[in-house]
């Protein structure tokens, strides 16, 4: 148990584990430090901001009075930029020198950039901070075309805005469907179709080459490998996150394409957890290392790290079943659990709107997509928690209404 604890990120991790660390240790020295000019905001909600449908005062979640009255100390606009683990200090960009008794890293990631010529030209957009969504929005809301990349859920995000601001976009796609890790294209051809609505027109196997500005530096098109020009005012970029690990590049702390962190968040350091997206974590649930990207996972595991951090021995372990919805279109869409894990998975379309994917491995659910009726999720989800061997049901797992007592007699609410 420590009694000075210093919290790198002020994001939903960072900031819930900060919380929970004052419920558990009164006395305790708290010091947050944040990179972004802001206090915690709701991430997921800025791309309704983005959309126009929100004003800016609903996506705030704390104010710094919030920290000031729980005695936690709170730096915005502070990058560290080293972490010293033999002499438990922490450095930020200032030269200061802050000691901690134990650590938090919540960093999560930053967006990947497109490494073609002009990706940096004005126009072109990647999506994270809510200072990326000003941005997005103004730029959206006065062009007439545009451009997406990145086949995965945040591109969805970037199909929604255009579609709010009437901008006619075109959504590059190298794959044969959108989010093909986890959909096959008789699922992903839903959201194609919800997509074309918007008047965002998927292109499939296409790969950027490079962008088009114009004299002032301004993005106005989009080149293809094969030469196709796209008009293109607006671009939006999600290809995945590189995660903020850079100042501890000389901590001995194992990193393996994020931090690598044990059912307790704690860190191969036992004075450093880690929490968030920035986790490659050991899931019990699915008997391996994994990462998660989703706001209810960081959350929990910035509070499973703090008790963790003021308890003499860890004992609280991170036990959660994830889930990532999708609210632009006319019917509900949901990821849960691990939708990418899977040894095999199966699937049934029911209608144009309603589909379904179960990821399967070692026998047990791992995890899925659902699209239209969301219905199944509750028993899905407790099939998982409860690790339910469900080889030979694979028809009631596909069943319009899924009977758990139909799989696991034994399963208790
Ligand atoms: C547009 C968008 C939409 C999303 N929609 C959903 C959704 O619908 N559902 C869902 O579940 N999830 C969604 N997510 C994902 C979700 O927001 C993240 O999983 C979650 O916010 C991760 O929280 P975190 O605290 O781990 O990291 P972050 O929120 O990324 O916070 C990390 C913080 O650390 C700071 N930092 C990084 N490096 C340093 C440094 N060296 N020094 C100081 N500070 C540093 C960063 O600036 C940042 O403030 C969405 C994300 C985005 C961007």
């Amino acid at each position: 148990m420590g009694s000075s604890y210093v919290v790198i990120g002020d994001g939903i991790a960072g900031s819930s584990a900060a919380e929970t660390l004052r419920e558990q240790d009164p006395d305790a020295d708290i010091r947050v430090l944040t990179d972004e000019g802001e206090p915690l905001y709701n991430r997921i909600l800025i791309k309704e901001f983005a959309k126009g449908k929100l004003p800016e005062a609903p996506i705030a979640i704390h104010e710094e009075d919030w920290y000031e009255e729980r005695d936690i100390e709170l730096s915005l606009n502070t990058h560290v930029t080293a972490v010293d683990v033999e002499d438990r200090v922490v450095l930020t960009h200032e030269g200061e020198e802050i000691p901690y008794d134990d650590l938090l890293v919540a960093t999560g990631g930053t967006p990947g950039q497109l490494p073609v010529e002009n990706s940096d030209a004005d126009g072109i957009y990647h999506f994270w901070t809510f200072q990326d969504a000003r941005g997005i929005r103004q730029r959206a809301e006065q062009a007439d075309t545009g451009v997406i990349i990145g086949a995965g859920l945040l591109g969805i995000d970037l199909a929604a805005i255009c579609g709010a601001h009437e901008v006619s976009a075109h959504y590059l796609m190298r794959g044969e469907c959108w989010w093909r890790y986890a959909m096959s294209p008789d699922g992903a051809e839903i959201i194609h179709n919800a997509m074309r609505e918007l008047d965002v027109t998927p292109v499939f196997g296409c790969n950027t080459e490079r962008f088009e500005v114009d004299d002032n530096g301004q993005v106005v098109a989009t080149i293809d490998d094969e030469g196709n020009r796209y008009d293109s005012e607006f671009v939006g970029i999600a290809i995945g996150l590189n995660f903020n690990t850079e100042f501890l590049q000389k901590a001995d702390i194992e990193l393996d394409d994020g931090i690598v962190v044990d059912e307790y968040m704690r860190t191969s350091n036992p004075h450093v957890y880690a929490a968030g997206d920035i986790t490659r974590f050991y899931d019990v649930l699915l008997g391996d290392y994994t990462q998660n990207g989703a706001w209810g996972s960081a959350k929990s595991q910035g509070q499973v790290a703090a008790e963790n951090m003021a308890a003499a021995e860890p004992t609280t372990e991170f036990r959660w079943v994830t889930s990532y919805s999708i609210t632009h279109f006319d019917f509900p869409f949901l990821s849960f659990g691990h939708p990418t894990e899977g040894d095999r998975y199966i699937e049934r379309r029911y209608s144009d709107t309603e589909w379904r994917r179960i990821a399967i491995r070692d026998g047990r659910v791992v995890g899925g997509v659902l699209i239209g009726d969301l219905a199944p999720q509750n028993t899905l989800k407790r099939l998982i928690r409860q690790e339910t061997i469900v080889d030979g049901h694979e028809e009631e797992l596909l069943s319009e209404s899924v009977h758990e007592e139909s799989i696991a007699p034994a399963i208790e609410g």
